[in-house]
């Protein structure tokens, strides 16, 4: 008999954990769910998360020994850098059409942008900002009586989702000089980077240091740790056949959890949660389906043409589906690496070192979901940004996509600062707090694409494409 093909395992495991979370909502049973349940997702997430560092680690060590020549490595990360960066104005660029042409910050009532309105008004106030537009609630004395309520409920919903964490995390992140995301990139503590996962572009750092002077060592001592290193490599690739067997239970979990976290004990608060913010989220998400569906396969049809359309999507499928039910691209980046160098028949040389760095600084998914979060909390508060300010959303987006952790709702705490850079009220992520997950599912998927797209293409370029358009994904992980 034929087996299901991975894929297809993980999204049944998905559509059971959501069935499932509906069913012990209605039934009351939720907290089960997220006792003895969801427990299990994060088991997953940490395993996957446990394997991404050393094997990052390995491969490029492997990657760029193997490699031969260091000129070569350069160009190759020109290239790299300079795609990723392309990729990702790509995706703030549509995701600023949209938002424009949709305008879901309009779509709301009225009365409630009115209050918004009064709200940013309090707020710019307290900054001492001066309010360019013609509009000003505060001068009118109708206004006055509503203005205090708004305060007061501002102040309590701020504390409810505990937005101060978030505000004080990007706090410091502001706080440093323009170099610094440079010095952070060179540890001063080999075993400080490896123990500590937002540390992985230093960890990037020292395999390329570490594989660059062993191509400077003479043959007899740089073999025996070559072979050891890529028996290393071998068995944490192992690791990921293994945690992949039984991906499609702990994908169950996840989903089970996420859904249950969000709906407690009536099903109804879900649609609730959506109500108010549902064009913004229709808005984000075309966007993010049209990178997928659309951009990614132009990108690689231009550059590949040996990739077909639903090749690259089998080939890559069990990453997406990954992506989707973890939120975490550096959970991911294991599957990734695998699917990008089986299925698509990337050499590791490439991958090995194109796709770590990929899911530390190349998301355009997150990007384009700040671009879009931005301008829409704008318009919410009827407030028109001049084309100056959303110049400013496109540069701050791109660094701030870069920052951004390749974690849950990373892309979230780092909208704090585009919106602060054109003046707007950095508490306003809780506004679409509650949809975030959500949609950080999606964008997940798209950064992870957006890595193997650009991974595919370098490939190519080098000659180091071997695509064949023949495993099933199921083979892919399997054992033997
Ligand atoms: N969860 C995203 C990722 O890991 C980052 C984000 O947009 O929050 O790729």
């Amino acid at each position: 008999m034929k087996k299901l093909a991975l894929h297809w395992k993980i999204i049944i495991g998905m559509v059971l954990g959501i069935i499932w979370a509906l069913v012990s909502s209605s039934m009351g049973w939720s907290a089960f769910t997220i006792n003895w349940i969801d427990p299990f997702g994060t088991i997953f997430i940490n395993l996957l998360k446990l394997i991404a560092v050393p094997l990052v680690l390995f491969s490029i060590i492997s990657g760029v020994a193997n490699i031969g020549d260091p000129k070569s490595l350069g160009r190759m990360g020109g290239k790299t850098l300079g795609m990723y960066l392309v990729t990702t104005i790509l995706a703030i660029t549509l995701g600023l059409v949209l938002v424009n042409i949709i305008k879901p910050g309009k779509l709301i009532d009225e009365q409630s942008r009115i209050d918004n309105r009064i709200n940013y008004e309090i707020w710019a106030d307290s900054q001492g900002y001066q309010i360019k537009d013609g509009i000003n609630y505060l001068k009118d004395p109708a206004y006055l009586q509503r203005a205090q309520e708004i305060s007061d409920l501002t102040k309590k919903a701020l504390k409810e989702v505990s937005v101060s964490d978030k505000l004080e995390t990007a706090g410091k992140q502001k706080e440093t000089t323009p170099l610094q995301p440079l010095v952070d990139i060179v540890p001063d503590n080999f075993f400080r980077a490896l123990s500590n996962n937002g540390l992985m572009l230093q960890v990037i750092f020292f395999a390329i240091f570490f594989g660059v002077s062993l191509l400077f060592v003479p043959d007899d001592k740089s073999e025996p740790v070559l072979k050891l290193v890529d028996g290393i490599n071998e068995v944490f690739l192992k690791m990921v056949d293994l945690v992949m067997q039984a991906a499609p239970f702990f994908v169950f979990a996840l989903l089970a959890g996420v859904v249950s976290k969000m709906a407690g004990d009536d099903i109804g608060k879900v649609l609730e949660i959506f109500k108010g913010l549902s064009w913004y989220s229709l808005t984000v998400l075309s966007g993010l389906l049209i990178m997928i569906f659309i951009t990614y396969p132009l990108i690689l049809k231009g550059f590949v043409k040996k990739i077909s359309y639903s090749g690259f999507f089998k080939a890559m499928s069990p990453a997406q589906t990954l992506a989707f039910s973890t939120s975490s691209s550096a959970a991911t980046l294991p599957v990734t690496m695998e699917c990008v160098e089986q299925n698509l028949g990337v050499n590791k040389k490439i991958s090995s070192f194109v796709l770590p760095i990929g899911a530390t600084v190349n998301m355009d998914g997150t990007s384009l979901y700040q671009a879009v979060a931005v301008i829409f909390l704008a318009q919410l508060h009827m407030i028109d940004l001049t084309i100056g300010q959303q110049i400013t959303v496109v540069l701050t987006t791109t660094l701030a996509s870069i920052g951004s952790a390749a974690v849950p709702s990373a892309g979230l705490v780092m909208l704090i600062i585009v919106l602060d850079s054109v003046g707007l009220n950095p508490a306003w992520i809780a506004i679409i707090f509650p949809v975030d997950r959500i949609l950080d599912m999606f964008r997940t998927v798209v950064n992870v694409t957006g890595d193997a797209t650009v991974c595919s293409i370098i490939a190519d370029g080098e000659n180091m494409l071997d695509y064949q358009e023949k495993k099933s994904p199921t083979d892919t992980f399997d054992l033997d």
